[in-house]
Formats: C-alpha cells, sequence, structure tokens
C-alpha cells in the first residue's frame, strides 16, 4: 500500500506519536474579545486541561511513555507549573502559535511576529528552541512553511499529504512533515459546544477509539506512521482516559511498534533521508500563491 515505507529504528513495523494540543481557553480571546469575560461554561469546559493533563502525564508515566505536546506560548505562561511537569518528565514541548491567532488569516509581516513572539517563550521556558510546529486549527498559509524553514524549524506537525513522513521543498530551505488527518483528531469525535456552535454527536470513547484503532492497525499492516492530535480536555475526560489507557496498553504490549515523540520521528526521517536508507516524497510549498489563471467570461443563465 505504502511505496516508499520507512526504515523505522530497531525493525519496527510502524512508528506511533500521541500529540496533545493544549489550547485551554486561548482561542477564545481573539475570537470572542469582550464576551469572554460572560463565556464562564464554556471557558470551564476548556480549563478542565489542568485536571487532564496532569492525569495524562501520569498515564504515560506509568507505561514509561515519552510524547509530544503542543503548547500556545500564552497558556505555557498562564501555566508555568504545568510547563515544568510535563519537562520533568521528558516530554518534547512544541510550538503551536502565541494565543491560538489564525496563521492564513494574517500577513506574512504578523505571521511571522507570533512565530517568533511564541519562539522566544519556548526558548524561556524550556530552554531550548522549538524544533517542531502544529497550525493552530491546522490554518497553515502560503507563507507558514517558508517562515518556519527560515526560524530553523526541524518539523511540521500540521499537513495531510502523504501517510508517511515528507519533505516540504519552500523557497528558505526544508522541512520533514510529521502528517496526520481528521480520522485522528479528536473534535469530530467529542467537540459538543453549543456557545461555540460545534454540534458534533458526541461518541463512545470505544466508537472513538474504533477510528484511531482502525488506522492504528493499517499503520501496522503497511508500515506507516499513526500520529493522534488529542486536546486533553476531549481525551483526558474519565471514560476516555480509561479507553486511553487500554489503548496504550495494547500499543505498547507489540515489540515492533516504534512509540516516539515526534521530534525523534523527524529526527531519524532526517537521518534516513541523508543517509539515503529513505526515499521521501517531496512536495514545493506553497502549493498557490494566488488564485489560478480562469476563464473570465460570465456564466450563461438560461
Ligand atoms: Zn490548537
Amino acid at each position: 500500500m505504502i511505496e516508499n515505507p520507512v526504515p523505522w529504528p530497531g525493525g519496527a513495523r510502524c512508528a506511533a506519536a500521541i500529540t496533545f494540543d493544549i489550547d485551554m481557553d486561548s482561542f477564545l480571546h481573539l475570537e470572542y474579545g469582550d464576551r469572554v469575560p460572560d463565556m464562564v461554561c464554556t471557558t470551564s469546559w476548556l480549563r478542565y486541561d489542568e485536571i487532564a493533563v496532569p492525569r495524562i502525564l501520569r498515564i504515560y508515566r506509568e507505561f514509561d511513555l515519552r510524547q509530544t505536546f503542543f503548547f500556545p506560548a500564552w497558556c505555557m505562561e498562564q501555566h508555568p507549573a504545568m510547563v515544568e511537569l510535563i519537562l520533568e518528565d521528558g516530554h518534547e514541548i512544541g510550538h503551536h502559535g502565541y494565543l491560538h491567532e489564525n496563521p492564513n488569516q494574517l500577513s506574512r509581516e504578523d505571521e511571522l511576529y507570533w512565530l517568533q513572539r511564541a519562539t522566544e517563550v519556548v526558548n524561556r521556558m524550556t530552554g531550548s528552541k522549538p524544533f517542531g510546529y502544529r497550525a493552530p486549527v491546522y490554518n497553515f498559509s502560503r507563507h507558514t512553511a517558508d517562515l518556519l524553514a527560515a526560524e530553523g524549524f526541524l518539523y511540521d506537525a500540521t499537513l495531510m499529504a502523504n501517510d508517511v513522513p515528507y519533505v516540504i521543498k519552500c523557497e528558505s530551505g526544508t522541512l520533514i512533515e510529521i502528517p496526520s488527518h481528521w480520522a485522528l483528531d479528536d473534535w469530530p469525535q467529542f467537540a459538543h459546544n453549543i456557545e461555540l456552535e460545534y454540534t458534533m454527536t458526541v461518541r463512545s470513547p470505544d466508537e472513538a477509539f474504533a477510528v484511531y484503532e482502525a488506522e492504528f492497525d493499517a499503520a501496522y499492516r503497511h508500515g506507516g506512521l499513526w500520529v493522534a492530535v488529542w486536546h486533553p480536555w476531549h481525551v483526558g475526560r474519565l471514560a476516555r482516559a480509561d479507553r486511553l489507557v487500554q489503548f496504550i496498553r495494547k500499543v505498547k504490549s507489540m515489540d515492533d511498534v516504534w512509540f516516539a515523540t515526534t521530534r525523534e520521528i523527524a529526527e531519524h526521517v532526517s537521518r534516513c533521508v541523508d543517509d539515503g536508507s529513505y526515499d521521501p516524497t517531496v512536495v514545493n510549498l506553497p502549493y498557490y500563491t494566488g488564485p489560478i489563471p480562469h476563464d473570465q467570461r460570465p456564466v450563461q443563465i438560461k
């Protein structure tokens, strides 16, 4: 099924990474502004991260797992103790914007400003520049890849154009892409909040994990990559956290799955590209820099 599987470390059949985006209530502020002080229930729904993140960290500790957390830098500043907890256990913190701003609604100049502002926070609070980036709400702009390459990022974990890691080429250099897709996201399964106008039918933990495990089983069969894009306030809720433990137990009992951080996966892929053991797909970005040329004749209406 996969034309060019990655030679995973230790002969593993596939690589797996659980990534949690710790957004808290960051994204409310730019979108709802003055209304936020009266959005108390929604804020509390999102602040469940304060319960869920320590819970997820305890689960990871039990299974001796090190994983990646993408964090809007404003949330890091608001919750330094949580950052400390994550770092103490050796997890990776990736860049996820400053206040969860939408890159594709910003000018190139403003996108760079927020990118650098958040990088400065990650650098100050973790002692290292971020290696990886995920665009808030997947809203990757025509400039994002180029800015990331210019700012020295190793990888991005936003895009969806392959089953396995690939290389993004842009004017300022290259990036490793660690792709995922909507079937591995938790919004479609659990996001029900009338105030935010998300009214998805809430799935049971088993129904949601049936989707995630179908993806995992296929990645395992075909030598692919499985990257979950989850949020603590969805998957960290009690019943789902129980189901998460069951899933991790299953994967950890298989000795040929490489559970790693997205940074470790990107570094491995980068080494394999350099030594010629992996021939990745190369995608030139941006796909477009403006509207495609098209026929200007008016459509005839009968
Ligand atoms: Zn987010």
